[in-house]
C-alpha cells in the first residue's frame, strides 16, 4: 500500500504546485471513512483508493483528479454524502467524485442485455468531464488485477466481458495504450483462461529455446542505427498474451509465424529520421510483407503516430519495429492525459479535451476495419443521436438529423431566438444543414434576427419547435391587432366617430374577448368587420341604406339618371335607368377606369361589373337585363373606390407588416381583409383596398408584387 507522504511525493514530482493539503485532506477522510473496510483479498478497503490514485499519478493527473481517486468509493460504500465532499473538498471535486460514483451505479445494474444502454449512459456520463473517466479506467484497472480474489466465478466473468467490451476500448480510443493492453490480458484470463496458457506456454518455450532474446536484438538494432548515423533510443518487450492470441486468430497464422510476439521501440529526434530508420532496417532485414503501417502521415484517431514495419531480425525471428519521436511516444503513451494541461485546473483551453470524444463519434461513423477495437463496443445505440460540439469544447446532444437551429436552441433559447447562421467547423453553413457526429458549432446571432417559421420546417427538437410555434403565433397575433386597429381607424374616421380605448373596451364583452387587442386581432383576421365594431360603439353610425354585403353601397338617394350632376354627390356612372338603384358587385369591384356593365335585378336595381366579371357569364342569355355603362371620370374622382385584390403572402413573420406598409405608402386604405387560405408555407388572402381608379389599384398591384413576402398578387375576379 503506497503510504500517504509517498504518494504526495510522486505528484509533486510532476506537479509542483500540487494541492498538499486538499490531497493529504482526502486521503485522511477516505481512509476515516472506509475504516475497517476489507477488500476481497483482505486487505484494508482502503488500499483500494490509494492504488487507483497511484495509478493516475503516472499520467500526471491534477490534484483534483487524484483527490478524487481518493474518494472515489465513498459516497457509494460508505455513510460519506456528496455534500459532505462538497463542503471539504470544493465544488469541482465534488462533480468528479460524483460522476465517477454514477458510473460505478451503473456498473452494478449491468446484464447482458442492457449492457448497450449502460455504455451509452457510460460515456454520455464521463464526457462531462474526462477526469471522470481517467479515474474509472484506473479504478477498474485496480480491481481487475485483483479480480482474482473474487470468489464467485459468474461475478468476475461479468466484470472481465464488461472490461474486455467497454473499458478497455475506451482506454483505447483515449491513447491509454498501456492501460488498454493490461486491462484486456487480464480480462482474457478470465475469459479464456487455457488460450491464454497455450499462449504463455509456448513463450516460453521460445524463450528457452533462444534465451533472453529482447536485449540482445536490442543491442543489434542499436548498433545497425548507428551505423546508418541515426541518433536512437531502442526498447523492447514481448507482446501481451492476448495481443499475440488475436493476432493468431485474425490472421489465422500458426505462433511462428507471428511477427507480433516481440515488439521495439525506437525513439528519435525528428520524423525525418523515423523514415531513416526505416531505410536502414529495410536495408539490413528481410521485410515481412504487409505488415508496414504509416501512421505518421496517417495517425489513429486517438492521435497515435508511429511508423510500424515487420522484419526477419538478428536471429531470423520476426519482430515488430515501431519508431516515433519523443513527443510521438509522449502521446503513445500519456494519450488524452498528454493533452493534460492541469497548470489551468485540468481544462484545457483550446477546447481539446474532447478532440478523443470528437473523434470516437467520427469513427463510429465510418467505422468498417474489422481490426477496430470498437467493433467489440456496442456502437449502435449511437445511431439515434448526434454529439456536436460549442467552440468551448462543450459537448451538446442531440437527436439525429439536427441542425444548427436545433444545436442553438439547445444551447440556450435566446441564442436560439437571435441566431442567424452558423459556421460548421469553421466554415459558415445554411442553417438548415444536418449536423454530423463531432461538428464543432459556433452559432452566429444578430439582435435584430427573430425565429422564423421556416424553421420549423427542418428542425427537429421539441425545444426549437415550441419556441418557434410560439414566437411566431405572438407575432402574427401583433400583426393582426396592428391591421384590425388601422382598419377600425379608417373605418371610424369615415364616419366621423374617433376610435377610443374607452369605446371599445364597452363594447368587448358584446364580441366576446378579452381586451382591446384581442378585438383588434379579430378584426384584422376578418373575423370581424370594422363596421361592426362602429355600430356597437355607436349605435347611430348605422347606414342610411342598405348595405350590400360588400360594403360598398352607393345610396340610392344619389342614384340619378342620365349624366350625372357635376360634384356635390353625383353618381360616377353613365348610362343608368333613372330611378333604379346602382350598386357595385362585390365579385369584381369595378374601379374607376374599368370598362363597366349593368345588370339589371328586379328589386335591386341594377349592380356594376367588370366586362371580364366571371358572374356575368350566368345573364349570357339574357340580353334585356345589361346596360352598357361608364364612368364619368369627375364625379369618380370626387370619392374612393373599393377593388379587391387576391393575394399569396410567404407565412412568415412581417410579410403582413410589409403588405399594409406597402399599401399604406402608395396611398391604399385596406378596408377589409380575409383570410381565405392557410398553408405552413402561405395565406391566401382577399384584401379590399380603397383606391382612387384602377391606375392606382394597378400601381400597388404592382409594389406589391416586387416585394419579396408576396407570391402572387391579381385582382379578385367574381
Ligand atoms: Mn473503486
Amino acid at each position: 500500500m503506497i503510504r500517504q507522504f509517498e504518494l504526495l511525493e510522486r505528484v509533486k514530482a510532476y506537479d509542483p504546485n500540487a494541492d498538499e493539503a486538499g490531497i493529504n485532506a482526502a486521503y485522511v477522510f477516505a481512509m476515516k471513512m472506509h475504516g475497517s473496510q476489507k477488500r476481497a483479498s483482505g486487505d484494508p478497503y482502503f488500499s483500494h483508493p490509494i492504488e487507483v490514485a497511484g495509478i493516475l499519478t503516472a499520467y500526471r493527473v491534477d490534484s483534483a483528479t487524484i483527490e478524487t481517486a481518493l474518494l472515489h468509493d465513498t459516497i457509494e460504500d460508505t455513510p460519506a454524502s456528496l455534500a459532505d465532499i462538497q463542503s471539504h473538498f470544493g465544488e469541482d471535486v465534488a462533480q468528479l467524485v460524483d460522476g465517477v460514483t454514477k458510473l460505478t451505479r451503473i456498473e452494478f445494474q449491468s446484464d447482458r442485455d442492457k449492457q448497450a444502454e449502460n455504455f451509452r449512459k457510460l460515456v454520455l456520463a464521463m464526457s462531462e468531464d474526462i477526469r471522470v473517466l481517467l479515474v474509472k479506467l484506473a479504478d477498474r484497472l485496480h480491481n481487475m488485477r485483483t479480480l482474482h480474489y473474487i470468489k464467485k466465478e459468474e461475478k468476475r466473468r461479468r466484470i472481465a466481458l464488461e472490461t474486455m467490451e467497454i473499458y478497455a476500448p475506451l482506454a483505447e480510443r483515449i491513447g491509454m495504450q498501456e492501460i488498454k493492453t493490461e486491462l484486456e490480458d487480464l480480462a482474457f484470463e478470465q475469459l479464456n483462461p487455457e488460450a491464454r496458457r497455450a499462449v504463455v506456454k509456448r513463450l516460453e518455450t521460445l524463450r528457452a529455446l533462444g534465451g533472453e532474446l529482447v536485449p540482445k536484438i536490442i543491442e543489434e538494432v542499436s548498433g545497425v542505427l548507428a551505423e546508418g548515423g541515426i541518433e536512437a533510443e531502442v526498447s523492447g518487450r514481448e507482446k501481451t498474451p492476448y495481443s499475440i492470441w488475436r493476432k493468431m486468430q485474425k490472421y489465422d497464422v500458426g505462433f511462428e509465424q507471428l511477427s507480433d510476439i516481440m515488439a521495439f521501440r525506437i525513439i528519435v529526434a525528428s520524423t525525418e529520421d523515423c523514415y531513416k530508420v526505416l531505410g536502414v532496417a529495410h536495408n539490413a532485414y528481410r521485410v515481412v510483407p504487409g505488415r508496414f503501417k504509416d501512421y505518421i502521415s496517417m495517425p489513429k484517431p486517438n492521435g497515435y503516430q508511429s511508423l510500424h514495419t515487420g522484419v526477419f531480425g538478428p536471429h531470423n525471428q520476426r519482430i515488430e519495429l515501431q519508431v516515433r519521436t519523443a513527443e510521438m511516444h509522449d502521446i503513445a503513451e500519456f494519450g488524452v492525459a498528454a493533452h493534460w494541461n492541469y497548470k489551468q485546473g485540468g481544462v484545457a483551453s483550446d477546447g481539446k479535451q474532447y478532440r478523443w470524444l470528437r473523434e470516437l463519434l467520427d469513427i463510429l461513423e465510418h467505422a468498417a476495419d474489422p481490426e477496430e477495437v470498437l467493433e467489440h463496443s456496442k456502437m449502435e445505440m449511437f445511431q439515434d443521436q448526434v454529439f456536436c460540439f460549442t467552440p468551448r469544447g462543450d459537448l451538446i446532444n442531440l437527436p439525429r438529423r439536427a441542425t444548427p437551429v436545433d444545436f442553438a436552441y439547445a444551447v440556450h433559447s435566446e441564442v436560439g431566438d437571435h441566431c442567424v447562421g452558423a459556421k460548421i467547423n469553421g466554415k459558415m453553413m445554411p442553417l438548415r444543414t444536418e449536423l454530423k457526429n463531432g461538428d464543432q458549432v459556433e452559432v452566429v446571432t444578430s439582435k435584430a434576427q427573430s425565429p422564423n417559421p421556416t424553421w420549423e420546417r427542418f428542425v427537429v427538437t421539441g425545444k426549437a419547435r415550441a419556441r418557434i410555434r410560439r414566437f411566431v403565433r405572438l407575432k402574427e397575433r401583433e400583426e393582426y391587432a396592428k391591421l384590425g386597429q388601422s382598419i377600425l381607424k379608417r373605418c371610424f374616421k369615415e364616419a366621423d366617430y374617433s376610435l377610443t380605448d374607452k369605446g371599445v373596451n364597452g363594447v368587448l364583452k358584446k364580441f366576446d374577448v378579452g381586451a382591446i387587442e384581442d378585438l383588434y386581432v379579430e378584426v384584422g383576421l376578418g373575423n370581424l368587420t370594422g363596421r361592426a365594431v362602429l355600430e356597437a360603439i355607436y349605435p347611430r353610425a348605422k347606414r342610411k341604406a342598405e348595405n350590400d354585403d360588400d360594403g360598398t353601397v352607393i345610396p340610392l338617394t344619389k342614384a340619378r339618371s342620365g349624366r350625372g350632376a357635376k360634384g356635390g354627390g353625383g353618381v360616377p356612372i353613365h348610362g343608368l335607368i333613372p330611378g333604379m338603384a346602382m350598386h357595385f358587385a362585390g365579385c369584381c369591384h369595378a374601379l374607376p377606369g374599368d370598362r363597366i356593365v349593368g345588370i339589371v335585378t328586379t328589386g335591386r336595381g341594377v349592380t356594376v361589373h367588370t366586362i371580364d366579371c366571371d358572374t356575368l357569364r350566368d345573364y349570357g342569355d339574357q340580353p334585356e337585363r345589361w346596360l352598357d355603362l361608364s364612368w364619368d371620370k369627375d364625379e369618380a374622382a370626387n370619392e374612393l373606390h373599393v377593388g379587391r385584390v387576391y393575394v399569396t403572402v410567404a407565412n412568415s413573420p412581417g410579410s403582413l407588416g410589409d403588405l399594409s406598409t406597402m399599401i399604406a405608402k402608395n396611398e391604399g386604405n385596406i378596408s377589409n381583409l380575409k383570410i381565405v387560405n392557410r398553408t405552413i408555407d402561405f395565406f391566401d388572402m382577399l384584401i379590399d383596398i380603397e383606391v382612387r381608379d384602377v391606375k392606382h389599384l394597378t400601381d400597388i398591384i404592382a409594389a406589391l408584387r416586387a416585394s419579396p413576402s408576396v407570391n402572387s398578387i391579381d385582382r379578385a375576379k367574381g
